[in-house]
């Protein structure tokens, strides 16, 4: 590795004690990007790498709630505002007990090189809180995010940091949100995305992660003449991304054998029926085991490591960082994979996305694949400034030209820097270049 970059890795790993899922995320992003610090030595003069890998902002709050039963809980909020050279910062937010700084910091510091991908002004940030929207009753739920809103509209604005969903954070809570902002700030703005379409938002929102990602998907299948007609599919994860990745395989002719949430996986050689899924999921807010009770053909199977060792053609793992490791990508391999897409963020840890490359295994990464829901909220804040609305057929295509074009972009730096069809490096390339160009030019800031 490029002596500056691994200087700066070694920093940040020295002064971010424990936030594992950080390093992470930086080791992967900084390993790739050294070929990119060994043709650029003014980056190091600039110290173009200690700026980009600190925060520019970390915004950490209390949440103070009441449950139906008057009981006070307390839950930790938090806004990363990473990067905002290219556009003011945007990303979504997570309600999630999982969720801490270490998460929140990867996800943000991802979030920068994604937004960059799309080619549209938007910089990079990410928030949320460890609360636990699962169980919780309409009002408890409307009462959490009006708190948690009643800190963070001081430092968001259409112009400065737009948050938009992500893991349970769904239409609902952005509808809670952006109600309470309204009050407290009294401007009816684009403030948040992923709002519902009669108070300001877009069209395919709902479905823009889950269709992009097979956009970008059937663009790298293309290029090596191949396609997704009668491809076996296993997607993880049940909820916004997987679903609507779910419906473009089948309009694209795939089938899809299996699909998850955190309890397990279920499973059925003919195929998994989206409507049942939607109806469990989005309607009744239930649990995959009950898809069952609808198909009895299906299997259902408790704990959801077990969906890798289902043979299929292409693996969409669309539910939650890590879901993926090395054992299951060799599994994976051994079944004949050909091509894996990353719907959620990260997840297949290093070494499993390395067996992939390294065994010959297409292989489309987070930042690029996943960028269809940010690109889609960049097209809502610009339906918004122009106070106008798009048919769902225009913004579509505007989706699918965006992912098309992220395709060919990882592939051309990618292959600028001798690495052909390694699509990772290319997307941290990619990524990267337009961002550190901003910087450059906008001075030590
Ligand atoms: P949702 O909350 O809608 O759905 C997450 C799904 O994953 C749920 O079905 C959940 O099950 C399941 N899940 C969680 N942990 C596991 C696990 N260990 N194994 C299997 N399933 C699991 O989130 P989204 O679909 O919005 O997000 C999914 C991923 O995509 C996240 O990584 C997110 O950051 C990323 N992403 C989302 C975007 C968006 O526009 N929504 C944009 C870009 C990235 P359960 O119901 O049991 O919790």
């Amino acid at each position: 590795m490029n002596a500056y970059v691994q200087r700066v890795l070694n920093d940040l790993i020295a002064r971010n004690p424990g936030e594992k899922e950080f390093h992470q995320a930086a080791t992967e992003i900084l390993n790739s990007l050294s070929v990119v610090f060994d043709k650029h030595p003014e980056y190091e003069e600039k110290g173009l790498l200690e700026l980009l890998v600190e925060p520019e902002r970390v915004i950490m709050f209390r949440v103070p709630w009441a449950d139906d039963n008057g009981k006070i809980h307390v839950n930790k909020g938090y806004r990363v505002q990473f990067n905002s050279a290219i556009g003011p910062y945007k990303g979504g937010l997570r309600f999630h007990p999982s969720v801490n700084l270490s998460i929140v910091k990867f996800l943000g510091f991802e979030q920068i090189f994604k937004n960059s991908l799309t080619s549209l002004p938007i910089g990079g940030g990410k928030g949320g809180s460890d609360f636990d929207p699962k169980g919780k009753s309409d009002m408890e739920i409307m009462r959490f995010c009006q708190s948690f809103m009643s800190e963070l509209y001081r430092h968001i604005g259409a112009d400065t940091d737009v948050p938009a969903g992500d893991i349970g954070v769904g239409g609902r809570e952005i509808g809670y949100m952006f109600g309470y902002y309204k009050k407290l700030v009294n401007e009816h703005v684009g403030v948040l995305t992923g709002r519902g379409l009669t108070y300001g938002g877009s069209l395919v929102r709902t479905e823009a992660t889950g269709y992009g990602l097979v956009y970008l998907m059937q663009e790298m299948l293309k290029d090596q003449d191949l396609d997704f007609n009668n491809k076996r599919v296993v997607i993880s994860g049940s909820g916004n991304v997987a679903i609507y990745a779910h419906e473009k395989v089948n309009q694209l002719g795939g089938k899809v054998l299996a699909m998850s949430d955190s309890n397990g996986y279920i499973y059925d050689e003919n195929g998994i029926v989206l409507d049942t899924i939607k109806l469990i999921k989005e309607r009744n807010r239930g649990r995959i085991s009950e898809y069952v009770n609808y198909h009895p053909s299906a299997t259902y199977v408790e704990g959801c490591k077990g969906i890798w060792t289902i043979p299929a053609d292409i693996a969409l793992p669309c539910a939650t960082q890590n879901e993926l490791d090395l054992d299951a990508a060799k599994t994976l391999v051994k079944n004949g994979v050909r091509a894996i897409g990353e719907g959620a963020n990260m997840p297949c840890t290093i070494e499993a996305a390395e067996y992939f490359q390294g065994n010959g295994v297409l292989f489309a990464p987070a930042k690029a694949a996943n960028a269809g829901g940010v690109a889609c909220s960049a097209l809502e804040m610009a339906q918004s400034s122009m106070r106008t609305f798009w048919s769902f057929h225009e913004v579509d295509e505007k989706l699918k030209h965006i992912m098309i074009n992220i395709f060919h972009n990882i592939k051309d730096a990618a292959a600028r820097y001798g690495m052909n069809g390694n699509y990772i490096a290319g997307a941290n390339i990619a990524g990267f270049e337009k961002v550190a160009n901003a910087m450059m030019v906008q001075g030590v800031c």
